[in-house]
């Protein structure tokens, strides 16, 4: 079957990170403009090849499509299925999308996936311009799907993780699909199909181009706010060293010079690290790299050997600088393991991003306060601090919506409002949407726009590549923290 990857622009923001199958998704601006190709997506469509479909990646964000192009596109391809990887505050805007392309293309079966239709398959299947929803990881259900769909008749109704609109206008949902045991069965994503003349832009990147990685799913952790657990699993699933430097090698030889590892639990296991990064010297790949680590998932020899190994930066979920907090939204962490993972860093002399968010349970103008001064205590090179949000899947979205049944399926969260805007936490902290949203610009300007900060960051630029980078992350931050853009 002829089908279509689409990755469809948002008209609010021309950068949102698109490419994580669960949770949240970034509009940008707070993290300086940043931009990611679509590399699960990528996964998806290489599936799909290599299992005998005419399958086709569309980029129509990055590309910044208008949905004249798009349906220009599809009317004249005749797709036989296209694929959105959708989320909560996409999914009206993407069912929009997919019902204009439908009206050039009537035969096209769409299929959105992703957490939102995991954990919301009623809601979605009622909107307009979408036939199918996949449950949790996409890969083989896809492949089912569309094979099911290209032998004709009734048989795509047997597709195990699939849900679907009947004859009669009911909803059916089929049970999950088994989670992929080996992840090493997955292809290395074909980045040949990526659009050739988008350049993705990331102020954290160091060496460009870059792209991305996904090497492991699931999570052990029970983090309130997070549907990673339910989505891939309460086991941490990975790919090997082996398969790991395979790829890195591919990006290598494709002309990548940075690989973002996208996985929240690159460290997870601290073996598997110190493979790859020995892999990563034997090998002589010349690739710089950046991952992401929960605060307790790194010690001393793990970061000597990333370093060493061309480690540049390791994102960490900090979330808050306070015990209460972390306790509250059970994080697992203690103030104590963020303050000594911070430390070895700079001892290290690798970088750090500290991801934060305020309004969470508990909140309080003064544990605020308290997160920001441990923040600048702990000294990231770069924060992000975004407003608890209960999403679908989450512990804490089950929480709120028993008793505010009115947050339906959490999609008035569009875009225009993530991070910056409160959504339903009043129902877990006595902070108004107002204090909260002027405390997260706050936090940004008192933090970006301190004289030490910016005289540290003049002091690292050392090429006109890196000038330019820095001066247009600058930029957006400016914009978000003295409320020009959000
Ligand atoms: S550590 Fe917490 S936030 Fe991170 S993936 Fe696991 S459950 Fe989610």
């Amino acid at each position: 079957m002829k089908t279509l990857t689409l990755i469809p622009p948002s008209k609010f923001s021309k950068n949102v990170a698109r490419d994580l199958v669960y949770g949240c998704w970034c509009k940008g601006k707070r993290i300086a403009g940043i931009q990611f190709p679509p590399v699960s997506q990528l996964m998806v469509t290489t599936v799909l090849k290599e299992n005998g479909h005419d399958a086709h990646l569309l980029d129509a964000a990055g590309l910044q499509y208008s949905l004249d192009q798009i349906k220009e596109q599809v009317g004249r391809e005749q797709y036989g299925a296209c694929i959105v990887l959708t989320s909560t505050m996409t999914v009206q805007e993407d069912a929009d999308i997919l019902n204009e392309l439908k009206q050039v293309n009537p035969g096209m079966k769409t299929i959105v996936t992703g957490s939102q239709p995991t954990f919301m398959p009623h809601a979605t299947l009622a909107r307009k311009g979408i036939d199918f929803v996949a449950l949790r990881e996409q890969e083989y259900i896809l492949r089912d799907l569309i094979a099911a769909l290209d032998q004709g008749g009734d048989a795509f109704k047997k597709v195990l993780g699939v849900g679907f609109r009947d004859e009669n206008g009911q909803d059916v949902i089929n049970p999950y699909a088994p989670l992929i045991k080996d992840l090493d069965e997955l292809p290395i994503a074909d980045r040949t199909m990526l659009p050739q003349d988008i350049d993705y832009f990331n102020p954290i990147i160091k060496r460009m181009p870059f792209t991305t990685m996904f090497t492991t799913r699931g999570c052990t952790a029970k983090c309130t706010y997070c549907s990673s657990p339910p989505f891939y699993g309460e086991k941490v699933r990975f790919r090997t060293a082996e398969k790991v430097l395979a790829e890195m090698e591919y990006c290598q030889n494709l002309g990548y010079k940075e690989i973002f590892f996208r996985d929240e639990l690159f460290t997870a296991s601290k073996k598997r690290v110190l493979e790859i990064c020995v892999g990563i010297k034997e090998r002589k790949l010349d690739l710089t790299w950046i991952c992401s680590s929960r605060v307790n998932n790194v010690d001393p020899e793990m970061l000597k050997a990333m370093k060493e190994a061309s480690c540049h930066l390791i994102r960490f979920g900090v979330e808050s600088g306070v015990q209460e907090i972390l306790d509250n939204v059970r994080k697992d962490i203690t103030v104590e393991e963020t303050r000594q993972a911070f430390q070895w860093c700079h001892e290290y002399k690798i970088d750090t991003h500290a991801h934060c968010m305020i309004g969470s349970p508990g909140e309080t103008q003064e544990t605020i306060d308290t997160s920001l001064r441990f923040i600048k205590e702990i000294d990231p090179t770069v924060i992000t601090f975004g407003i608890t949000t209960p999403y679908p899947g989450t512990a804490l979205f089950d929480e709120v919506a028993a008793v505010h049944p009115e947050i339906g399926d959490g999609s008035q969260m569009d875009l225009s409002r993530l991070h910056t805007d409160s959504f339903f936490n009043q129902f877990f902290t006595d902070l108004s949407n107002d204090e909260l949203s002027r405390n997260i610009r706050h936090i940004y300007r008192s933090f970006y726009f301190r004289p030490g900060y910016l005289f540290k960051w003049l002091r690292r630029i050392n090429s006109w590549e890196e000038f330019k980078r820095v001066t247009m992350a600058g930029a957006n931050v400016f914009d978000f923290a003295f409320n020009r853009g959000d």
